[in-house]
Parts: structure tokens; sequence; C-alpha cells
């Protein structure tokens, strides 16, 4: 998120990271600048328990950017917290960075054998020694000439003393949206920030396109064309965006119904009642229950004060998180067969304990319903879907899957289901994990912790007497 030429730059950022909390729930952080110097603040947590007892306004000025982390390349650690900071030969800059780089490891390599040290092990901080590299800094549009060397899905905001970038890959891959606010301007992934800070919303930003807001106010021009075939994370729609977000020009709650009304027609089957795993299965069941006339009913009740189990980074976590996260009401379920609708199966250990559970509590038929295709295959653009060996669809066909999961019943949305809402667009969606056709070619293959230390050989040195 990032702001220009708005009061106490800080909290409104707070607000906004605040609203988008659900994005990422392993770090927080801001970065303002009271036009002389850039203030930070930033830890591993919530964005409430970062700034807890921080006071605000030891964070002047009145431009900012700040960032919630989810780990999708590099280790939860507190190095990798965003926004990143970097003194350069002309000046401060931050950065801050949504999607995943798939050429990170190759530009890393190459800064690495020139001498450049790396502060973190994340593959946002190549952005950094681009903007440092003297061969960009001594041209015009140098941010545009660095941003064109990245491969993969970024969304970016950027800032110097006095002014404040944003930058969307020229596939679209991650949402991000400039809105208003008084005189001054706004730019977030979710339009749920600018709508809980009292900011109009404008525009997205569009892919291949740098928006510069300073005291001239906001300019902007393509760095990149924008890719013929766009590849915006359908994903979004599934499951990671908030239901009252516009991501894409779609509201997500409206189209999480349409899914569950399309699944209806897909997979009927006689049942009692519809129940959704809160909350990432509300709205899917909503639409589920509307298009069957079969009654929507609580079956699950969540404990709130655990975050996201998603985006948990441990698998260990994810699975102490979900024992914790949901309790049956045996009175809804009891005697009665179960429609369960969810936005997704991805390793499978969250929707058998979820059955079982059910049948524990008296159900006496449960049916699984699931508001997207079949995950079959990694995400290499900032979803951090598991391996292939760890996807439970990823070698298994439907039916398998449902043996495993020990439900009467299992129906996916089809692929076509998935595209249905967006009447003036289906092909610039990415759906990659569902089909294996990445947008994108992905040099390095390696797995999120592929830049931590230890995770490369570094050769020896030498020591060898010199041969002449
Ligand atoms: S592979 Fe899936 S999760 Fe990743 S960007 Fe594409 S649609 Fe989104």
């Amino acid at each position: 998120m990032a702001v220009h030429g708005v009061a106490h730059a800080a909290e409104v950022l707070y607000a906004g990271l605040f609203a988008q909390q659900h994005r990422g729930q392993e770090g927080a952080g801001m970065v303002v600048s009271d036009g002389k110097l850039l203030h930070v603040h930033k830890g591993a947590g919530l964005v409430q328990e970062v700034f807890h007892g921080h006071r605000l306004s030891g964070l002047p000025g009145n431009l900012g950017i700040g960032h919630v982390r989810y780990s999708t390349c590099g280790a939860p650690r507190a190095q990798n917290v965003q926004p990143l900071v970097a003194e350069c030969a002309d000046g401060a800059w931050a950065i801050a960075h949504n999607g995943n780089l798939t050429n990170a490891g190759q530009l890393r390599r190459s800064y690495q054998q020139s001498g450049a040290i790396f502060q973190t092990s994340t593959d946002s901080e190549v952005l950094v020694h681009l903007l440092a590299d003297p061969y960009y800094r001594s041209r015009v549009r140098r941010v545009g000439r660095a941003l064109a060397e990245l491969q993969g899905a970024y969304s970016f905001v950027l800032m110097t003393r006095d002014s404040v970038m944003a930058a969307r890959d020229p596939y679209g891959f991650k949402p991000l949206v400039v809105g208003r606010l008084g005189e001054g301007y706004v730019f977030a992934s979710e339009t749920c920030a600018l709508r809980q800070i009292g900011a109009d919303y404008l525009r997205e930003v569009e892919p291949g396109e740098l928006i510069t807001v300073n005291a001239k106010g906001l300019s902007s021009y393509r760095f990149a064309e924008p890719a013929a075939r766009g590849a915006q994370c359908v994903f979004e729609m599934v499951y990671f965006a908030r239901p009252d977000s516009m991501v894409f020009g779609y509201n997500v709650h409206q189209t999480r119904v349409a899914y569950g009304m399309r699944l209806a027609s897909e997979h009927p089957v006689a049942a009692d009642i519809v129940i959704p795993i809160p909350d990432s299965g509300m709205s899917a069941a909503i639409g589920y229950s509307r298009a069957s006339g079969i009654p929507l009913d609580m079956g699950f009740i969540r404990n709130h004060y655990v975050g996201r189990t998603f985006i948990m980074p441990e698998t260990g976590q994810r699975v102490a998180g979900l024992n914790l996260k949901l309790a049956v009401l045996p009175e809804t379920v009891a005697g009665r067969r179960v429609i369960v609708v969810d936005d997704s199966i991805v390793r499978g250990n969250t929707v058998r304990q979820r059955v079982a559970l059910l049948r524990a509590c008296g159900a006496t038929e449960v049916h699984v319903r699931i508001s997207c295709p079949p995950t079959r295959r990694p995400c290499f653009y900032g979803i951090d879907f598991a391996t292939e060996t760890e996807l439970a669809a990823a070698h298994r066909e439907v039916e398998e899957i449902r043996v495993c999961i020990g439900a009467d019943s299992l129906g996916y949305l089809s692929e076509e289901g998935l595209l249905a809402p967006f009447k003036d667009g289906p092909a610039r969606f990415c759906r990659a994990c569902f089909n294996g056709d990445y947008p994108v070619e992905v040099a390095d293959r390696q797995g999120k912790l592929a830049m931590e230390p230890g995770a490369v050989a570094v050769p020896a040195e030498d020591t060898s007497e010199e041969r002449t």
C-alpha cells in the first residue's frame, strides 16, 4: 500500500494495512517520509501487534508505503519483513512487493558474483539492486527499465523521500488499484483498503504501467507492453481477496456466489442443509443454497482469534491452527445429510478432519463441494501452494480424493465454471495451479527457501597456489 499527499500518512497506512491483514499475517511494516528522512517501523506479527505501543505520531510525514507479509519466497523471519529500505548513491529507496519473481535467483546470483551483498532471502530484494545499479541509475525512466528486467508476478509500491510509485507486471498477476483521498493519492492491493480509509476508487494500475506521484501530481507510463495473454490470478477470486473488494473489476463476493450457484448445477445432490466452511466458503455456500433450494445453516463456528490457516507458513502451525479454529454445532448437523462448501482443497488435511468431525457429531451423510477445480500444480507466482507431492490432487482422480477425505460424495467446480463470471475476458486469467498451463516461464523451481543461507552451495575459497 502507498499514500502520497495525505496528512498523517502513518495513520492512513495503518488503517489500510489493517483492512488487508488477510493478505499476510507473518509481518507488517511501514516507511513514511517527512520530505527529508525516511522513518521505518516493521516487525514480525499482525499489524496490531507490530504497531502496538508504537506511537504512529513517531512516524511523521505525508507520504509512505506499507506491507503485510505472507511468505512465498524466503523464510518467515525478521529480515524478510517489508518494506525493504536501502541507501543508494542517489538517496534512500523503500520498496514493497506482492507476488513472486521467477527470475530472481538468476539476478541475485549475477549480482552476488559481482560482489553485491543481500540483506534478505526474498526475491523482492533484487529490485533494490537493479535500482542501485549504475547502468539503470544513469538512464531516463530508470525505474521502468529496472522493472522491465523482472519476470513473474509483481505488484510493487516504491518510494523515495518525496515520491511514491506503483507498478504492475505486464501479465497483471496481482491486483493493484489507485484511489483518491482528498488532494492525495492512495495505492492498495484491494479496494477494501480504500473504503476503510474513505478514499475513492479511481482505477486499476494497468499491467505494465508505472505510476508516479510527487509534488507535480500523478504521471504514468508503460514500462512494458501488457502481455497479449493476461494472467490475473483467479485464486484471488476463489480464496485470497476479501469478499467486499473489487478485484480485477469484479466484486469478490458476487463472483463466489456465482461459483456456488454453478457448483449446485454441476454437482447436485439430495441433502437437508448446506453449510459453509467459514469464512472462505461462505459466499459460495450462499450461492449453492440459493440455486439448489437447500437451506443454508451454520454447521461450523469459527474462532476468530485464530488467523487464516492457509497462509500460515509452516504445516505444523496450519494443523494446530485447524484444530483450534473450527468447532461443529452438533444441534445443526446431527441426523442430517450435509453439504459442506469450501473454497479449495490443497493438502487435504483440512477437509479430512472436518468430514470426520461432522460424522462424529452425527451427520448421516457428508457431501463436499469445492468452488474451484482440483489444485494439481504448484504456484510460482505468489501463492504458497505446497510442492506437487503435497498437493492432494496432483496425482489423484476425484474419486481417490473422495475416498481419502472420507466424504460420501465430492464435487469440484469445472474450469469453465471458474471462468464463467468473467464475461469480458476469461482469457485474462491465470489458472496454472489447476491446469498446469504456466503463463510465464519459471527459471527457478526451487521452492520458497531457495535463497535462504545454506540453500545454495558456496564454493570454498581456492587456497591452491597460484600457477603462472
Ligand atoms: S498458479 Fe494459481 S494461484 Fe498461482 S497465480 Fe496462477 S491462478 Fe493464481
